[in-house]
């Protein structure tokens, strides 16, 4: 019997919709597998703790998730607590404190959903997005003086260290190679940022030459929103800074049909600590409570969650479940269908139980 144990940080908006869903598909795999013990452990950090004690999580927060083998988050934000206490209070002291550099975002038309490119079809958008998460823009590096006055200056200053960015290239060109192409495409706004990103293209050939049966060429961030919208097909494996991979991940994933279907892993590849594993999507104010919130992200996340723990099968299993489910068309309204989560998620199931791999 393997056992693990899992850390559940559901928080805020449909972040505990979604991740419940999670829990209960997740709990379905475990009794699938017959050899697999899934212990959840549910945290009830986020804004509604935030409005309660003053503090997102509490300060001993890390070191009551370092035991578990992996964190599955939900989403932060509330309408009455400002966005960036909500994300400097808890995502991003997770990930930072627990080094988790590598933030993956797989990309994919699932079967039975509609891209809203006219020409692409499922096998031409399948890319693996790696983001830097570590360091450059989002480094909370900056300042404002004279606040308030007419001379205001506010900096935000990206910090890029040789460390932070070979480690993300070696982990990017490694994607790359695992995967059938073994195409990368490193992108950067070398042209008009001439230092740290400069510095990311160099080091970018440096890593190249450990990497010879991977092939990659170089973009520039305005440039590639063209090539993923135009030639998808022409892409497999991506890797940029924090804030560039953020904003081209979230148009992947509009591109594969929604946001409420992409997944993301925050890795730390030396395992030092738990990895996290979330929804891109934020906490969905607009239609939190209603029951439609689509929990495909969240499985797939969960299936992400299951092959960084070495349950390949079970993470596969999952994974097929939920083509399934929508190749059948049990979609939510994000996605064109009128199901709702829990109808989803019960197909889920069914098709996990009914699965004979
Ligand atoms: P959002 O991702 O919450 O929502 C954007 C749009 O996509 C909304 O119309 C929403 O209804 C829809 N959507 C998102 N997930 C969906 C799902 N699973 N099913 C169906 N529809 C879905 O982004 P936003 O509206 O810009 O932000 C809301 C809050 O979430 C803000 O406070 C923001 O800071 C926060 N946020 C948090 C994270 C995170 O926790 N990782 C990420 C992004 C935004
Ligand atoms: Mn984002």
């Amino acid at each position: 019997m393997r056992a693990y144990s899992i850390a559940a940080i559901p928080a805020d908006g449909i972040g505990p919709e979604v991740i419940s869903a999670g829990c209960e598909v997740l709990k379905a795999i475990e009794k699938r597998a017959g050899d697999l013990t899934i212990n959840v452990t549910h945290f009830d950090w986020g804004s509604d703790y935030y409005k309660k004690n003053g503090v997102m999580m509490p300060e001993d927060g890390l070191k009551q998730l370092q035991p578990f083998d992996a964190i599955y988050f939900g989403a932060v934000g509330a309408p009455d607590v400002p966005d960036h206490i909500t994300l400097w209070g808890l995502r991003l002291p997770i990930c930072q404190g627990f080094d988790q550099y590598a933030n993956v975002r797989p990309t994919k038309i699932l079967p039975g959903i509609t891209p809203p490119l006219r020409n692409c079809k499922p096998g031409d958008l399948d890319w693996v997005i790696v983001r830097e998460n570590s360091e450059g823009e989002y480094s909370g590096n900056g300042g404002r003086a004279h606040r308030g006055l007419p001379e205001e200056v506010g900096t935000e200053v990206a910090i890029f260290t040789r460390v932070g960015v070979t480690r993300i290239m070696r982990y990017a060109f490694q994607i790359a190679q695992s995967r059938p192409r073994k195409f990368l495409t490193v992108v950067t706004k070398s042209n008009a940022q001439r230092h740290g990103m400069v510095m990311w293209d160099e080091i970018a050939a440096e890593v190249a030459a450990e990497f010879p049966d991977v092939e990659w060429d170089k973009m520039l961030v305005d440039a590639m929103t063209v090539r993923m919208t135009l030639k998808p097909e022409s892409l497999d494996t991506i890797v940029a800074t924090n804030l560039h991979a953020d904003i081209l991940s979230d148009l992947a994933g509009a591109l594969a049909g929604s946001l409420g279907v992409a997944p993301t892993a925050n890795i730390d590849p030396q395992r030092r600590f738990p990895s996290m594993f979330e929804p891109i999507h934020g906490s969905a104010f607009d239609i939190t409570g209603k029951g439609i919130a689509n929990p495909i992200a969240s499985f797939w996340t969960a299936s992400m969650l299951l092959d960084h723990l070495g349950e390949k099968e079970a993470a596969a299993r999952l994974m097929s479940a939920v083509e399934r489910v929508t190749k059948a068309g049990v979609l939510t309204p994000d996605i064109g269908g009128t199901a709702t989560t829990a109808e989803v998620t019960s197909s889920v199931i069914d098709a996990i139980y009914s699965s004979n791999t």
